[in-house]
């Protein structure tokens, strides 16, 4: 284990490493499956009618397309998240609106000028009179 120094950082650095030691160990545990799977097909012999790499395509080698599938997925939702989330640290609100003079995105309970209560349709027709007068 790395030594820990205290502190959020290192709380951090820690659930990472934990969390990669959990993904490894569920990938030793696959491949030993794997193995044993493969041990048993050779020794009750369902194994000599194909080819040498029966055993694998039959074991892990079957589960292949479905771990890239879990991996694809995975990264493809947290890549989505990550872009259409508030830019507010810690905030995973979507961001629906664009703070002007800045290159961030928030959401509509971090952004200055959105409402977060609903408006009536008076409310709203008076802001649009109020913005077509500015023009
Ligand atoms: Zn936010």
């Amino acid at each position: 284990m790395v030594p820990e120094t205290g502190g959020s950082q290192s709380k951090r650095v820690g659930l990472g490493l934990l969390l990669v030691l959990v993904v490894a160990g569920l990938a030793v545990l696959i491949v030993f499956f794997a193995f044993v799977r493969h041990w048993a097909a050779v020794h009750t012999g369902t194994l000599n009618e194909s080819g040498p790499y029966y055993g694998f395509w039959s074991g892990f080698g079957s589960d292949l397309g479905e771990a890239t599938l879990i991996t694809a997925v995975g990264i493809g939702v947290y890549t989505g998240v990550r872009k259409v989330n508030c830019h507010t640290k810690g905030c995973w609100r979507i961001s629906h609106h664009a703070l002007e003079g800045t290159p961030y995105h928030l959401c509509r309970h971090h952004h200055p000028d959105v409402p977060t209560k609903g408006a009536s349709h008076e409310q709203i027709l008076e802001q649009h009179r109020k913005y077509l007068e500015a023009q």
